[in-house]
């Protein structure tokens, strides 16, 4: 059987088959957010479960499950965000604001934005998506990865995985 079109480019389709999204009616009122796994190829690797304070990625019976969330023990912490070699976590807070979400994005570039910094959001494929704006930028593992906090209209949360500073 051929392999699905979505491993042979290693970008997720419209579809996106395996990637792992909240349950909407636990997300909309989570303040802090809830995390988005797009990780749907078996790999050797376990980084987001081994970093997770909330044991909220379930432990894997083989180094190459892919992940699944107990949705209900995710704080929105972040952790994953910045501890994934593939960056492939990402919180959304749908509760932010009146029609704004807060993104939790994972970033490895320099230079490193700031708050207040208007920036570029972009999709899966480097496209822009739409402008956001910086609300904080943390370092949780002191490693040099980032994790960039931005309010983007909530319309484009299943579309915005990373930023480019303008
Ligand atoms: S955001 Fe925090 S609590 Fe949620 S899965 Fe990631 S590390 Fe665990
Ligand atoms: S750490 Fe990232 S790349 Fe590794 S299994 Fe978890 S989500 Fe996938």
């Amino acid at each position: 059987m051929n392999a699905p079109a979505v491993f042979e480019s290693g970008v997720l389709t419209e579809e996106r088959p395996g990637a792992v999204k909240p349950p909407i009616d636990l997300w909309k009122g989570k303040k802090g957010g809830l995390v988005i796994v797009e990780c749907p190829q078996r790999i050797p690797c376990n980084p987001c479960n081994t970093s997770c304070p909330a044991g909220a990625i379930v432990e894997f019976k083989d180094i190459n499950d892919v992940p699944a969330i107990d949705y209900p023990k995710c704080t929105g912490c972040a952790m994953c965000v910045a501890r994934c070699p593939g960056l492939a976590c990402f919180v959304a807070d749908l509760t932010f604001g009146d029609g704004v979400a807060l993104m939790k994005l994972p970033y490895e570039m320099l230079p490193a934005p700031a708050k207040g910094d208007r920036v570029k959001c972009l999709g899966r494929t480097g496209e822009t998506v739409c402008d956001g704006t910086v609300e904080n930028v943390t370092e949780p593992l002191k490693d040099r990865t980032k994790v960039v906090h931005v309010s983007i209209a909530a319309d484009k949360v299943n579309d915005v995985r990373a930023i480019r500073v303008v």
